[in-house]
């Protein structure tokens, strides 16, 4: 098959396979990118974009009603860097309204299903991208991750997710979510593509401060699963907060391989009363950059505009028609949190819990050189399935641990571990900042370990 057959086959599989699952926004008519094809190191790829994602030309709305006409005039660094590699994008894929949610649920157009059950939830924000790849539509999508909406739903259907060091991929041209905590992340079947993708994306951008002048290395070559003397911390607060022992022995036996590997495995822990309220903590931080970030979508600058008899109107009903529920309740949070006389009470605050957080994660990398951590307690959850208690430990931390990558801005990947019921769960490694060359090895290693590699689910 030649690249072209193999693209349009790509977009055809992702037609048949989105009447299923429900995963993508905007269909993208290759043609174009076709003619116009670099002999890069992704040639002739076909992969998908994260509806966040601006692409020039194309529609993006980050699945909100407020964004369904917005047409960017510019591509995202990363369109213009996955060009240059020679990859074409075949659609823009369905997420969490603004990239705010964990579920998919709250996309304009309804939920992404869970390839693998299509009575349960693909995971958010970053859904449609982790859908598509888990069914074998495309072996590469891109996503963004705020507090773990990549890796996250990597767990739920069965990918690989990374979310590299802050600042290793520019976010310009990605629409904002919290920009302390954003990263651009992605999605494929196996460990060596991630390393390739990698390479493509990372580098310095003028355009986004953030970005790193740090060298990029050539993780792909550098690619080696030997991890003899290695030194690995088991995530012990998340070890004790897990409810389900399915997962604790899966866990336990990949622990078993990686040190007949070779590498050293301890437990460590952190302070518990710390970790519980990490999620808080993050929920006031994103929140409240979110509601600064967003103040621009009021039908004047930026959003469908509604009616109104004078400016303030205008803004008040665009905004109030244009957002789902779940955003308007984070943006009264987000703005509460940012009045004079509660910023020192709550936004100050949850900075400092941040901070102490980081310093703990840090004196720890400093002695091993990854974390390790079930990426959550269990399978992707039922679509009805309303049963969660937010505030207990399992929560707080079993389910949302992956926060600490962003508060730390360290790079952080989520590989399968195994099944439960026929349906995926993986496992999430942590390193150092910059040390993505370490990440994609012990990925390597753990990708060896649990011989899942290239898995599809089957859809269609
Ligand atoms: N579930 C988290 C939230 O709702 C993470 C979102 C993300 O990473 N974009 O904020």
């Amino acid at each position: 098959m030649n690249i072209e057959e193999k693209v349009y086959e790509a977009l055809n599989n992702a037609k048949l396979v989105n009447e299923k699952i429900n995963a993508v926004i905007n269909f993208v008519d290759p043609k174009e990118q076709l003619e116009n094809l670099n002999e890069g190191k992704l040639y002739g790829m076909p992969i998908a974009l994260k509806d966040n994602i601006s692409t020039k030309g194309i529609k993006t709305t980050a699945a909100s009603k407020m964004l369904e006409n917005y047409v960017p005039i510019y591509d995202a660094f990363v369109v213009k860097k996955l060009k240059e590699a020679g990859a074409v994008t075949i659609c823009k894929t369905s997420m969490d309204e603004l990239a705010m949610g964990g579920t998919n649920l709250t996309a304009c157009i309804g939920p992404v299903l869970n390839p693998y059950d299509l009575k349960r939830m693909s995971g958010g924000s970053s859904g449609g991208s982790a859908a598509l790849v888990s069914s074998g539509v495309v072996p590469l999508a891109l996503g963004s991750d705020t507090g773990d909406s990549v890796r996250k739903p990597a767990s739920f259907c069965g990918v690989i997710g990374v979310k590299p060091t802050y600042g290793r991929i520019s976010r310009y041209g990605v629409i904002p979510y919290a920009s302390s905590l954003d990263h651009v992340g992605y999605f494929t079947r196996n460990v060596k593509t991630a390393s390739l993708t990698l390479e493509v994306l990372a580098g310095r951008d003028d355009n986004d401060m953030t970005s790193s002048f740090k060298e990029v290395e050539e993780y792909s070559k550098l690619l080696n699963s030997d991890i003899q003397g290695k030194k690995i911390a088991i995530f012990k607060n998340v070890i004790d907060s897990l409810t389900n022992q399915k997962t604790k022995d899966m866990f336990n036996d990949l622990i078993i391989k990686l040190k007949e590997k070779g590498a050293t495995i301890e437990e460590v822990s952190f302070n518990d009363d710390l970790m519980k309220a990490m999620l808080p903590a993050y929920y006031l931080i994103s929140n409240c950059e979110a509601a600064s970030n967003h103040s621009n979508l009021d039908g004047l600058r930026f959003g469908v505009q509604q009616d109104g008899s004078d400016t303030n109107e205008i803004m008040i009903n665009s905004r109030t028609k244009g957002f789902g529920p779940l955003i308007r309740k984070r943006f009264v949070i987000g703005s509460y949190g940012l009045f004079v006389e509660n910023q020192d009470r709550l936004f100050r605050q949850a900075q400092k819990v941040r901070r102490l957080i980081v310093e703990e994660v840090k004196e720890c990398l400093d002695k091993y050189d990854c974390l390790i951590a079930p990426a959550s307690n269990d399978i992707a959850p039922l679509l009805d399935d309303h049963s969660r208690d937010e505030l207990s430990d399992h929560y707080l931390i079993a389910e949302n641990h992956m926060v600490i990558g962003n508060f730390t801005g360290y790079p952080s990947m989520t590989l399968p571990m195994g099944f439960i019921d026929k349906c995926p769960i993986g496992v999430n490694i942590t390193l150092k900042a910059f040390d993505e060359v370490n990440m994609f090895n012990i990925g390597l290693a753990i990708e060896e370990s649990t011989g899942l590699k290239d898995l599809v689910a089957k859809v269609i």
